[in-house]
């Protein structure tokens, strides 16, 4: 990884200093979400450790703009909290970090901290809009391959993000079970199509961020300030129906294969708590054409990629039963995105598309270049035709009821604590 640089954002330098001052005390990462108490109603929390910190119930211990933003963490979803920008995030975590690392203030504390193991976690925003993009390049050669082997990437993609509009209604929270979706689908020498489950249900390895300040309708969002507009970002399994993918969606994209379920990590990791795992974004291949000047901030490209390692694992029934661990599939860095973070959300707001806080933007399947790091089963088995062996004797080419998918991501940077994403995890059952 290329050496952290922060000096571009003195706020989160300061706050990466005084954190590293108190490395004993685990609260760099400070993700958002909301959980409910026991008896409680749900509202705004961090992670700290195995517990959950209530922070509107802190609020009046606050001091200045950290209690006014505080007291927006008491709604049952965080869209006002994350609509609230950047800075007004960034008060409420210094804010939090002064209270937290007071040991005159700890017994004053203690009342707004719950086991987690005792809490109910919910979706920390009412998603209004979910898109999904398409910026892992090595997928998208991978993919294309298995259909175009020449010519795997069409003529669009080094020039626009790729992306298509999702469905909201169906993300869930990581443990909610995923019901095999029935679908049309129509085998390469059959005449017609048949209706019934799924037999090729795969997931995708992506990350999904979060949008905080949105924009008005007609307002673009220059390159420059997109980063103002991303308040963090979580795991996300954006689960797919290949069968049902391969007949539906031409001319207009994906659609049914996509959108019966969506499984995103509990806690929105914010970009301040990122600050110091921000990266280069990789360097473009030689004859690559480059972004389009509204697309290109020279900032953007020195520090907008994000150093972290994500990982998938799957846990089979017999697995299960046999008390075996989970095993990992597949494992690979973030760094594989074409695109920036920040040049998604501009690229989706370049038309004057209004973005609105608690928006999810899926970043696309995230593969590495090489056979370990390939995020997705249809990359892994070839399209089926390669199966996966397991540890115990099964194999995959697909998924099948009762297995289960686990995606774990973290970050890391040299003199810096390593911090994580919880698990964003779920098991399949059989279709209706
Ligand atoms: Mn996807």
């Amino acid at each position: 990884m290329t050496q952290t640089d922060f000096t571009h954002d003195p706020a989160a330098q300061s706050w990466v200093k005084s954190a590293q001052g108190h490395s004993d005390f685990p609260v760099q990462n400070l993700p958002l979400g909301t959980f409910a108490p026991p008896g409680g109603k749900p509202c705004g929390g961090v992670a700290i450790g195995d517990e959950i910190l209530d922070v509107a119930g802190v609020a009046e211990m606050l001091d200045g703009e950290a209690r006014t933003i505080a007291l927006l963490a008491g709604q049952p979803t965080l869209n006002d909290l994350l609509g609230a920008g950047n800075p007004a995030l960034r008060a409420l975590r210094h804010g939090l970090f002064r209270l937290l690392t007071d040991a005159s203030r700890e017994a004053a504390v203690r009342p707004a901290l719950h086991p987690a193991t005792d809490c109910t976690l919910h979706l920390p925003a009412r998603i209004g809009d979910y898109t999904d993009f398409y910026s892992g390049i090595h997928h998208a050669v991978n993919v294309g391959s298995l259909f175009r082997p020449d010519n795997p990437l069409l003529p669009n993609y080094k020039y626009v993000p790729i992306g298509y509009h999702g469905r909201a209604s169906s993300i869930r929270l990581s443990g909610v079970d995923v019901v095999r979706p029935n679908g049309q689908t129509k085998a390469p020498d059959a005449d017609a199509p048949a209706f019934g489950p799924s037999k090729r249900l795969d997931y995708e390895l992506e990350m999904a961020i979060w949008v905080g300040r949105g924009n008005a309708l007609g307002c673009p969002v220059p390159i420059g300030e997109a980063a103002d507009h991303i308040a963090g970002i979580s795991i996300l399994n954006d689960w797919s129906a290949r069968d049902v993918q391969a007949w539906e969606y031409q001319p207009l994209g994906p659609f049914l294969a996509k959108n019966f379920h969506s499984t995103i990590s509990p806690w929105i990791v914010t970009m301040d708590a990122l600050a110091p795992y921000r990266t280069a974004q990789p360097a473009r291949p030689e004859g690559d054409p480059a972004p389009l000047p509204y697309l290109l901030d020279a900032a953007d490209q020195r520090h907008g990629a994000l150093g972290l390692t994500m990982e998938v694992l799957i846990r089979t029934a017999r697995m299960r039963a046999a008390g075996e661990a989970p095993h990992r599939l597949s494992q690979g860095p973030m760094t594989a995105m074409y695109w920036t973070i920040a040049q998604l959300l501009t690229h989706h707001a370049s038309n004057g598309c209004n973005l609105a806080p608690g928006d999810l933007l899926g970043t696309g399947t995230l593969s590495g270049p090489t056979d370990s790091e390939k995020g997705s089963l249809l990359e892994l088995s070839a399209g089926g035709k390669h199966p996966i062996a397991l540890p115990n004797g099964e194999t995959r080419t697909f998924l099948e009821d009762g297995d289960e998918i686990i995606i774990r991501a973290h970050a890391d940077a040299p003199g810096f604590a390593r911090i994580g994403f919880g698990d964003c995890r779920a098991m399949i059952c059989p279709a209706p």
